[in-house]
């Protein structure tokens, strides 16, 4: 006999937060996870969850081996090795002219714990979270782990293969909810939104006016394939004090494995945020942090090839979820992910198609209402929508370009094919 498990509550409401618990009350693991296992067990080409398919630079595993050789192998101080902060203070002013001491840095185990340490942190018990959806899984579960809840305001398509945010919503919300913290995810995840300067500027102001944090989440930054810049809300907000930058290293240098992620904040919110994160992991990845700082601090060009690699392989891909005539694809400006709108060809909701698609035609991505809540504006928005990685390997983008192909042709012998009723 053990005791209840169903008697410790916070596991299943951080589950349900997140979307997790089925209809019959047993819970599913994060729908990376599941779509993942659900390509694996039909074959077919994962286009799901947000892993690269290419590897790091060779000098960043060259450092980081050496790093191991050198002994740095027990554990890092608790903000992290003072070469990574150093480190990341330099590269914020390089890449975006933010200008960082590196007593104002946190090393995270990824963004995902600098995001939740910061959330247990700053939100008070009952407090709440104004974020863009669709968002980030691990967004609700942290913040019902802090006792507080999450409203949100969507970013929709425009109709023209781009998105905006709902000001009108973000607006309302803000004046309705008077949140702690405003989270904003730019570039965002999945439609690739870049929020400008004055969308920034916007933010800040409103923060200013209900006297709100505000954090971000900033693990795109070096993906923009587009002539557009990335503007850190910390450059673009003039009371730069309340903001709380959040990023990693995961997704721009092949490392999601990795777990190097920061937090940059003004000392004492920063030591508020330590506070917390020492009894989440004390600390992470020495040998890594170490190498990330080399590479950080070197000559290295290999985010701009990654992001030149990136952008060829959304130019296979893309293009080819446009051959599916009906279906709506948007066009990335940023990150990984093109998002398909197919409400044109069909009824089913996009966790229904999505099986559908690996079934019959082998293609497996994220059902976007899966990153929504149930009756919002963007769960309706997004009710058939699936996003697409591009960031796997050359091979599978390369077949997943021609499944897309072939379901375009499909389509047009069977204009019903996606219509059945299941
Ligand atoms: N935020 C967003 C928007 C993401 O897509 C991801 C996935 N990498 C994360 C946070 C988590 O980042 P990390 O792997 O560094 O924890
Ligand atoms: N961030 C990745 C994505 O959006 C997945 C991260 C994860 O598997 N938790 O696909």
């Amino acid at each position: 006999m053990m005791p209840d498990i169903q008697g410790s509550r916070l596991w299943h409401d951080m589950a349900e937060a997140a979307g997790l618990t089925n209809p019959d009350g047993t819970i599913g693991e994060t729908i990376y996870g599941q779509m993942t296992k659900l390509a694996a067990d039909l074959g077919a080409v994962n286009l799901g969850q947000g892993a690269p398919g290419t590897e790091p630079p060779d000098e960043l595993i060259t450092a980081t081996a050496e790093a191991m050789r050198a002994g740095f192998n027990q554990y890092a101080p608790g903000q992290g090795f003072p070469q990574l902060l150093e480190a990341v203070a330099a590269q914020r002013q390089r890449d975006f002219g933010q200008r960082v001491d590196p007593a104002e840095v946190l090393y995270t185990a990824g963004a995902t714990e600098g995001l939740t340490a910061a959330i247990l942190a700053l939100l008070p018990r009952g407090g709440t979270v104004v974020s863009f959806e669709p968002f980030y899984d691990s967004y609700p579960a942290a913040i019902t782990a802090a006792g507080g809840n999450l409203h949100t305001v969507a970013i929709l398509p425009d109709g023209q293969g781009g998105f905006a945010p709902d000001w009108a919503e973000f607006e309302a919300v803000i004046a309705q909810v008077r949140p702690t913290i405003i989270l904003v995810n730019t570039p965002h995840n999945p439609t690739g939104h870049i929020f400008s300067a004055e969308e920034l500027a916007h933010i800040g102001r409103a923060a200013e006016s209900v006297d709100a944090w505000i954090i971000t989440d900033e693990v795109y930054e070096q993906l923009v394939l587009t002539g557009a810049a990335h503007i850190p809300p910390a450059v673009a907000i003039e009371d730069a004090e309340r903001v709380v930058t959040v990023s990693s290293a995961g997704k721009s240098w092949n490392t999601t494995g990795w777990k190097i992620g920061w937090v940059i904040a003004s000392p004492t919110v920063l030591k508020a945020i330590q506070t917390v994160k020492q009894f989440l992991t004390f600390t992470a990845g020495g040998p890594m942090q170490i190498g990330m700082a080399e590479l950080l601090s070197g000559n290295s060009t290999f985010v701009a090839e990654n992001r030149a690699s990136l952008r060829a392989r959304a130019d296979v891909l893309v293009p080819a979820c446009r051959s599916v005539a009906g279906a709506m694809v948007s066009t990335p400006q940023a990150g990984y992910f093109t998002v398909m709108d197919f409400s044109a060809l069909t009824e089913l909701d996009a966790f229904a198609l999505n099986d559908l698609l690996g079934r019959e035609f082998g293609l497996v991505g994220i059902p976007v209402p899966a990153l929504c809540r149930p009756g919002s504006s963007a769960y309706s928005a997004y009710r058939s929508s699936i996003r697409y990685s591009f960031c796997k390997s050359v091979a599978d983008v390369d077949q997943g370009a021609q499944l897309f192909i072939a379901l375009g042709t499909h389509l047009r012998e069977h204009p019903d094919a996606l219509r059945r009723s299941r």
